[in-house]
């Protein structure tokens, strides 16, 4: 039976840095005095907290602003500091991983990126690809790092940090990757879905930094999706949630990858729009993407219905979250990104148009920042997350 320990003030000690922490992440450099005000609690327990944060230089006190008109104490922020101990990233991608070290402030340190074998019985190959992928990038910390994220674009289970399932990429199904990196480095290995990473990184550095209710989705050969909702990030067990990409949108319909019918993945992934861009008569069809898509549907009217039928698939989708969750905000990685302003607007009007209006708010639909990026920093943010003890 999963325990459920009371809550002891060692606990509540680490919770609040926690606090106090993400308060610096959502609000940038702030004085202690902002700090005390902004978590309702008085100046000296803030620097009961934040004082042995800047001994250690994980924080850093900047000079001294001019007094205001008040009176009292010159407000010096605080800021993390680039120079604290940093977190060990990996991305594990269809053939190829790629890691990084990643500074608290979200520069990425250093960076390898390495061929992945990943056909056949090759699972020890694998991991060894990785852990030296991972090594490399450590080996340039200048402090003991935190811990180590990865990301991995497949079925995981986050239990025991381990991938359950990789499409196409079979000698990495099963694979206890987690643990095996954890006794090769001697770090905690936090292993998630790609999408949740996506996730965290706009949670932490990217366009969802303080809000706490929004959506990632992931578009291209997959379609994949995560959750924060209410401040948390939302998992389900060992993981299990936010396959969105296997949600039925068409009873009944096409043949899925999965082995099901009428998945959303079955009308909003590149495989869809290549057939459809053939069947057009579009050039170049096997090589389209959104935003060569978007370029032709400027001259060509069969590519600019087809534009519009691919905004409305990927808006289907959106409008089962938002009638379901009401997550208002759904920021788009992947090939649908790469459509550009335009392409998200018009995802966006084809969302509105299929839910009800509510005073609760309406779904509008923003571009994520670099894929490679977002999904490292965001790998980075499992373990700000988890040992950090921050509330997602
Ligand atoms: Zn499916």
């Amino acid at each position: 039976m999963p325990t459920r320990p009371l809550i002891s003030a060692a606990v509540v000690g680490r919770a609040n840095r926690g606090r106090v922490l993400q308060a610096l992440f959502d609000l940038g450099p702030t004085s202690r005095a902002e700090l005390a005000r902004y978590t309702g609690v008085n100046r000296s327990t803030i620097t009961a907290i934040v004082q042995p944060l800047v001994d250690n230089g994980f924080l850093l006190e900047g000079a001294p602003l001019p007094a205001g008109g008040a009176g009292g104490k010159p407000a010096r922020p605080l800021t993390l500091s680039p120079t604290a101990s940093p977190i060990g990233a990996v991305q594990v991608l269809q053939g190829r991983v790629r890691s990084a070290l990643v500074s608290m402030t979200g520069d990425i340190l250093a960076q390898d990126t390495r061929r992945l074998p990943v056909t056949g019985r090759r699972a020890r190959e694998a991991t060894d690809a990785i852990g030296a992928s991972l090594e490399a990038v450590l080996a340039a910390a200048k402090r003991p790092p935190f811990g180590v994220g990865v990301a991995v674009g497949g079925m995981v289970d986050t239990d025991r940090g381990s991938i359950v399932e990789v499409n196409l990429a079979p000698a990495l199904d099963g694979l206890a990757l987690g643990p095996a990196l954890a006794s090769r480095i001697g770090l905690p290995v936090l292993l998630d879905h790609h999408p949740r990473a996506l996730l965290l990184g706009d949670r932490w550095f990217g366009p969802g930094r303080g809000i706490s209710t929004f959506a990632v989705l992931y578009t291209g050969e997959v379609l994949g999706g995560a959750l924060m909702l209410g401040g948390h990030l939302h998992r389900g067990p060992a993981g299990a949630g936010g396959e969105l990409g296997h949600t039925f949108v068409q009873v009944d319909g096409e043949l899925c990858r999965c082995g099901r019918r009428g998945c959303w993945e079955t009308i909003a992934t590149l495989d869809w729009l290549r057939r459809r861009a053939a069947e057009a008569g579009l050039p170049d069809a096997a090589r389209i993407s959104t935003a060569k898509l978007c370029r032709l549907a400027a001259k060509d009217p069969a590519a600019a219905r087809l534009r519009d039928t691919y905004a409305r698939n990927l808006a289907v989708g959106i409008a089962n979250l938002q009638q379901t969750l009401a997550a208002n905000r759904y920021v788009l990685h992947g090939d649908a990104a790469r459509g550009g302003e335009p392409f998200a607007t018009a995802i966006q009007q084809h969302a509105r148009d299929l839910v009800p209006e509510h005073p609760g708010g309406r779904p509008t639909v923003v571009l994520g920042g670099d894929d490679d990026r977002a999904a490292l920093l965001g790998a980075a943010g499992l373990v700000l997350s988890d040992q950090l003890q921050f509330t997602v």
